[in-house]
């Protein structure tokens, strides 16, 4: 508690210091807090729609982390449990989650699949494959329904094994690149990278006006996957106005709260009960 960081903080450095890291001490509250939330099991998982643009008929479901009860939101606790160490357990509850659930959806939808978000520091987890391959076995869901969500700069850091990456698919689990476009690597580790699928960052398609100006990054990653033969999925669609033109342009999957704000897992029982096949627009 409060009481306890400010003695060791005094005990060791003296209340100069202690002072100066206010913003340490909340945070390693915070910390604590969160660790406290993850191991008494109060973490939630929310699942957002994936859709076919052309029809609005959910593909697949990403799995997003909530921490219920706390007005934290995953920007701010998920670098946070990255920087505690705590990331490796909060995926692989946000990953048996995810799994647990698509098994029971795919019953209604048989091509169902969910997306779940990997921080950089799991990767680096040499028994990483194997416990996502034991959890598949587990949640018994073959891994075609499964994919992996990585961040260019997750994906690009000189630490980064991509055998890790080439072990999960040789599994059949399919990797994304999130947030695509938004990093600042070259381009050219994409021929390199063994990765399924490009996740278009939501501020190109809020960027979309009809315009050429607006959509010349879009255009640019949808030629790019064409080319290299990678799926695309378009994150942050807001309007029909953006549906429209990302179909003109040939990007024919996406997500967003136009379709759907993520959903809790009855909530997601629900959409799938009412619509099973049916176009989703919540
Ligand atoms: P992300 O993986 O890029 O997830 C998409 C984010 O965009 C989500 O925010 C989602 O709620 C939000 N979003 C979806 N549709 C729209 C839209 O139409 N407009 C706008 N403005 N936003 C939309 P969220 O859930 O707050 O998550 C933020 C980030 O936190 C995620 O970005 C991801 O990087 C990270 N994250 C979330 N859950 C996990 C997790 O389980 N593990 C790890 N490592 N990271 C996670
Ligand atoms: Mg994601
Ligand atoms: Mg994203
Ligand atoms: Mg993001």
């Amino acid at each position: 508690d409060a009481a306890m960081y400010a003695a060791k903080r005094r005990h060791s450095h003296g209340w100069e210091l202690y002072a100066q890291t206010a913003e340490d001490l909340a945070e390693g509250l915070l910390a604590d807090e969160l660790t406290n939330a993850v191991r008494g099991g109060r973490m939630a998982v929310v699942y957002q729609p994936i859709v076919n643009l052309a029809d609005g008929r959910m593909i697949g479901a990403e799995a997003l982390v909530r921490w219920p009860g706390r007005d934290v939101f995953p920007d701010v606790f998920v670098p946070l449990a990255e920087k505690t160490g705590l990331i490796g357990e909060l995926g692989m509850f946000v990953l048996r989650e995810a799994l647990t659930h698509a098994a029971a959806w795919r019953a209604a939808m048989p091509e169902f699949y969910v997306t779940v978000n990997l921080s950089a520091h799991q990767l680096r987890e040499p028994e990483l494959a194997a416990r996502v391959v034991a959890e598949l076995d587990r949640a018994g869901l073959p891994a075609r329904h499964l994919v992996l969500e990585l961040t260019e700069s997750a994906l690009v850091t000189d630490r980064t094994d991509i055998s890790v990456l080439e072990l999960l698919r040789a599994h059949g689990i399919r990797i994304a690149i999130d947030d695509f476009g938004t990093g600042y690597s070259s381009l050219r580790y994409l021929t390199r990278l063994p990765v399924d699928v490009l996740k278009l960052d939501r501020s190109f398609v809020g960027e979309l006006n009809g315009e050429p100006e607006g959509s010349a990054v879009t255009e640019a990653v949808i030629r790019l996957s064409q080319i290299l033969r990678l799926s695309l999925v378009a994150e942050g669609v807001e309007t029909e106005a953006q549906v429209r033109e990302l179909l003109l342009l040939g990007c024919v999957t996406g997500q967003g709260y136009y379709f759907s704000r993520p959903l809790d897992a009855p909530g997601m029982d629900r959409l799938i009960g009412e619509v099973s096949g049916q176009p989703v627009h919540t």
